[in-house]
Parts: C-alpha cells; structure tokens; sequence
C-alpha cells in the first residue's frame, strides 16, 4: 500500500504527494512534489524560499533525490537563486553522466537547464539575519568587508538547522526519498551538510527500504547514516531498531540534535530523536489528512572515559 513518510515539517506536502501515489503515480514524483512545496513555503525557514542564509546573508540550497530502484541520484549543494533545488538535483540525475553539481556550477546548470530563478532571502529572513549580525557587533555591510569569516561564524552559528525529508513507496513497490534545506543558518559560505550528500542525509533502496535525516548533519555525514540504516534494514532489523540505532551512532559522536525517518519496503515506518517533543508525519491512501507521530527519544548516555 503506497505511503508517504516525512519530517514534521513536511505535513502540508503530504495531500499532495499522496494524489499522485493513489493515481498510480510513481515514488519519485511523490517526494519530488512534496519537496517543491516545502521549498516554495516561505512560512519554513529551514527550506528553499524563506530559508536561513549564510553568514553573508545568502541562501545557498542543498538537495538530493535517489530512485531507489535503478539506484539513480541526484544533488546540488551550495546553489543560490532557484526555487526548486529538488528539481534541479532529479535534473542532474536524469539529463547529465553526473550525480552531484556543487556552487557555481550548480547555478549554471540550472540557469541552462531554464529551472526557475527566485531570490530566496525574503524580508522576514533578511531582518532575521541582520539581527543575528547586530548580536555579534557585526552589520551587513562589516561582514562583507571581512577577510576572515571563521571568528563570526563560531558566534552566529547555533542549534539553527532544519530539513525536510521525504520518502515514499509506490504501488509497484518502487521507493524514492528527497531532502532538501537551506543547511545550516549563518554558516560559512560554502558549508556543506548531509542533506545532499547521498548514503548520508538520504538514501533508499527499494529492495530494502529508505532513511533521511535532520538535525546536525555534520554526524551523518561522519556516520553514513543513511545507507548505514538502509544496510541493517537489509539485514532485517526492524524499523524502529533501525531508526534507535541511527540516533545512538549519532550520540557517540556529539550532543547534538539528531532526527532520522525509515521506511521498509512493506510500508513500516518509524523515527527516532535524540530531542523531546519531535514528530514525524506520514500518510497512506486510505487516510484524508497526514498523522503526526512522536518520535522515539534516544537519549545521549553520559559518556564513560575511556581508558
Ligand atoms: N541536516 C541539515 C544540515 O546539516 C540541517 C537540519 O536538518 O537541521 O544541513
């Protein structure tokens, strides 16, 4: 039976991507439309349009798209003025030999392949950012002028991180993930999270399932997370085992908020967190509305010296 798994923050996408999975619609599709939506929402500071930009106050956008039939993926990192990163990273999939295009390079694929331009920096995050430059003694116009942005940026860069995953599983059995964000708010240019990078942020394999990630994605980028939930998900640990699992590997590493979502090819879902209060959403035909649904809370050990 098709279904849709999401970060909480994907909700409002789900009536949409469901539409397509109950016409008989494939998974790809499914995640691709979701995230257009969550990216287009400038109520979500965390994706496309509306996200946090980096520290010199521009919005540089990851994302990753994989088939997880054919294997086939997707992403760009680091790309400013589109408003669909999504599209962009299934174009890189389907119409170049590449599987991730980065920064400039980014821009110029998408500009070429026409992908619709946007400024991503709305008012709202605009003043946000301003503020948060106000609060380390800096101004738009100071931080321009700087030689050295690493000082500034160990200042502005706190918890302020977001995502939106999304997986799904279509009638035929096929299973497609997506993710996409704005990364991490005020970072250093150029910074690079898991989201678009594949077996880290985001990976599926329709013979054995799908993960994604959120939170600090510097761990799953150093744990693999993602293809390492998919690998013991093919080993034939359950959803939930898979999903603690991944929170506990994260909680080794460092205190840091960590949000992972898994979907096995038979439709069982589960999420796991290493915070209070974080919910997942996921949706099947049979359902009018998206059900929101507390993730399991992994908590971090304290940690025994090792001697
Ligand atoms: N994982 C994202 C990144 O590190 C941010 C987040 O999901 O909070 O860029």
């Amino acid at each position: 039976m098709p279904v849709i798994v999401a970060s909480g923050n994907g909700a409002s996408a789900l009536p949409a991507g469901m539409r397509i999975l109950a016409r008989g619609g494939s998974a790809l599709d499914a995640v691709e439309a979701c995230a257009k939506i969550i990216e287009a929402d400038t109520t979500d500071t965390s994706v496309g349009r509306g996200g946090k930009p980096n520290v010199l106050g521009e919005v540089e956008l990851d994302a990753s798209i994989v088939d997880g039939t054919t294997h086939r993926t997707g992403a760009v990192a680091a790309l400013t003025g589109y408003l669909h990163p999504i599209s962009v990273a299934r174009a890189v999939m389907e119409r170049t030999p590449h599987v991730f295009i980065v920064g400039e390079g980014a821009a110029r694929f998408a500009r070429e392949i026409g992908a619709e331009r946007t400024q991503n920096l709305t008012p709202s995050t605009r003043k946000l950012w301003v503020e948060r430059l106000r609060s380390v003694g800096e101004t738009p116009s100071s931080i321009r002028r700087r030689t050295k942005l690493l000082p500034v940026v160990r200042k502005t860069v706190r918890e302020e991180r977001g995502t939106v995953n999304f997986l799904a599983l279509d009638r035929r059995g096929d299973i497609a993930s997506a993710v996409t964000t704005s990364g991490w708010a005020y970072k250093y240019p150029g910074r690079v999270g898991d989201s678009p990078v594949v077996g880290a942020g985001n990976y599926s394999d329709s013979r054995y399932g799908a993960a994604a990630c959120t939170g600090y994605g510097e761990l799953a980028i150093r744990s693999v997370t993602a293809k390492t939930a998919v690998d013991r998900l093919a080993a034939g640990m359950p959803p939930d085992m898979v999903a603690r699992a991944a929170i506990a590997d994260a909680n080794e590493l460092e205190d840091a908020a960590f949000n992972i979502v898994v979907l096995s090819p038979k439709g069982v879902h589960a999420s796991a967190t290493n915070r209070e209060g974080r919910r997942y959403v996921w949706m099947t035909t049979q359902m009018e509305e998206p059900m929101l649904a507390a993730r399991i809370v992994v908590r971090r050990a304290a940690r025994l010296s090792r001697s």
